[in-house]
């Protein structure tokens, strides 16, 4: 199934990272380029928030060059529901960043029950801070 064209919610819903702030003053900005993300917690969620409004342009663009894959296909089939913050270590004063995270996702409606799926993905991310912008490095699973 070809991924659905990115959708990005309306600036006054409620953002999918789940921060409970409205979607316009969370994680758009961010996938606009008008901000950078503060924080790796806050390039985590607007990462998660890109899956869920399946923008692949904003996850290639925040990822470290150096594993960086050429194009990145996302699975149209899947709903990434909600994102859990298990842990995160670096400061502010810190050019680089871990992040524990548990991203809860399910089929999208429509897909026939034999091929339903939902879980949970659980990952150790790793962050670095270059030229004053937080990239996504890579993460370890489980
Ligand atoms: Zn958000």
């Amino acid at each position: 199934m070809p991924s659905p064209a990115t959708h990005p919610p309306s600036p006054e819903s409620r953002c999918p990272c789940g921060t409970g702030e409205v979607y316009g003053s969370c994680c758009g900005p961010l996938h606009s380029g008008a901000r950078e993300a503060p924080t790796a917690e806050a390039l985590m969620r607007s990462r998660f928030c890109a899956f869920a409004v399946h923008d692949a342009a904003y996850l290639l663009r925040t990822w470290h060059p150096s594993t960086r894959p050429e194009e990145l296909e996302l699975d149209g089939t899947i709903l990434w529901q909600r994102l859990e913050i298990l842990g995160t270590q670096g400061g502010p004063f810190d050019d680089a960043a871990r992040v524990r995270f548990a991203a809860h996702y399910r089929s999208r409606p429509g897909i026939p029950p034999e091929e339903r799926v939902r879980g949970v993905q659980r990952e150790d991310s790793r962050f670095l801070r270059e030229d004053g912008r937080w990239l996504y490095v890579d993460g370890v699973v489980g």
